[in-house]
């Protein structure tokens, strides 16, 4: 495999003879994929026009405070040279945006879950804490200045992706970046209260519903809740919601391994899935046909959300026998 550096440079060169150049990345976005997308749309748009982040998704109302967001919309012209996906796994987490990511000249793929699979023309897969820490070292690496605006996105992708530098991904690096970042005179008391301390209270409402539906099993490891879309109507709540509740309860003194799901519709469940200490939960959400990372992973399965559950705690229970 190529080294990072060799594959930083090619995706520069790309980057440079490229006029028409589309960011985008998966659906569901999180802080790390809106973060990282704006960061690198800002920073391009420096030296660059009509650059451009597709919107596959709706954005969550926690990111909307981020500069740049006006970025965000539909690709109008006909031509692609260059499509840069971010904090994708694989291809089909683009949504939409994977027509787009096919037809363009040039794929570049930058991510950090182990399970990617490549299908770049130029993968730039290595493990870091969010994919907002590859896009750190290529703005550097591009020798285009960061700005306030940039190191608040990219802040807001790394601070988000790492429980706000709690998890296990947090590394001697993350902090180092987080550093420059704040040099650049960030506004970290407005970036939190943003991310933080802004939840409504219709999210609050739902959170205290999944709660109470919370089921334990292997003597209090497992945990899991489930979020209906009756839930949703009932306390005028959305999907993006949903955020806040699965590390609420993997933070349960005796849990290892915490599962979410939610109820996309009838016969489609996403499920959340995140561990503590032992387990891996991206080899519990592979065998679904998803992934992600030791930690954190995910996957969708299509059935009904009662049956979904049986089938993801049969999965989890092998495991605990
Ligand atoms: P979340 O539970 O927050 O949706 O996702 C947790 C982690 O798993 C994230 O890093 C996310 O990108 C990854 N993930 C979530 N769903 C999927 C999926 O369906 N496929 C893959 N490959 N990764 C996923
Ligand atoms: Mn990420």
């Amino acid at each position: 495999m190529d080294n990072i550096d060799d594959l930083m440079a090619d995706a520069i060169q790309l980057i440079g003879k490229s006029d028409n150049i589309l960011i985008a990345s998966h659906v569901q976005p999180d802080g790390d994929s809106i973060g990282s997308a704006l960061a690198l749309a800002i920073a391009l748009t420096k030296i660059k026009d009509g650059i451009r982040v597709l919107k596959v998704d709706d954005i969550p109302a926690d990111y909307k405070f981020l500069p740049g967001i006006e970025l965000i919309g539909e690709w109008q012209n006909g031509e692609l040279d260059l499509f840069i996906a971010l904090d994708c796994a694989d291809i089909d987490r683009l949504g939409p945006g994977k027509a787009l990511a096919l037809r363009a000249r040039h794929l570049i793929n930058i991510d950090h879950h182990i399970t990617n699979d490549n299908f770049g023309d130029i993968n730039i897969i290595a493990e870091s804490a969010a994919t907002g820490e590859l896009v750190y070292d290529l703005i550097k690496r591009m020798e285009i200045g960061f700005d306030t605006d940039i190191a608040t996105c990219l802040y807001t992708a790394i601070s988000t992706d790492t429980g706000r530098f709690m998890y296990s991904n947090t590394s001697h690096k993350t902090h180092l970046i987080a550093s420059e970042l704040l040099k650049m005179g960030i506004d970290i008391n407005s970036i939190n209260t943003n991310l933080y301390q802004n939840r409504s209270i219709e999210r609050t409402n739902l959170f205290l519903d999944s709660l109470s539906g919370l089921e334990m099993f292997a003597d209090g490891e497992v945990a899991v809740t489930a979020i209906t879309q009756d839930m949703l109507d009932i306390n005028n709540a959305k999907l993006e919601d949903t955020e806040g509740i699965i590390s609420f309860i993997r933070g349960i003194d005796t849990v290892e391994v915490a599962c979410l799901l939610k109820e996309i519709a009838r016969g489609e469940t996403k499920v959340s899935m995140r561990s503590k200490m032992r387990i891996d939960v991206s080899r519990i959400c592979n065998k679904f046909g998803g992934g992600g990372h030791l930690r954190a992973a995910g996957c969708t399965i299509y059935d009904d959300i009662d049956h979904a559950k049986k089938l993801i705690l049969d999965e989890i229970k092998t495991i605990f026998r």
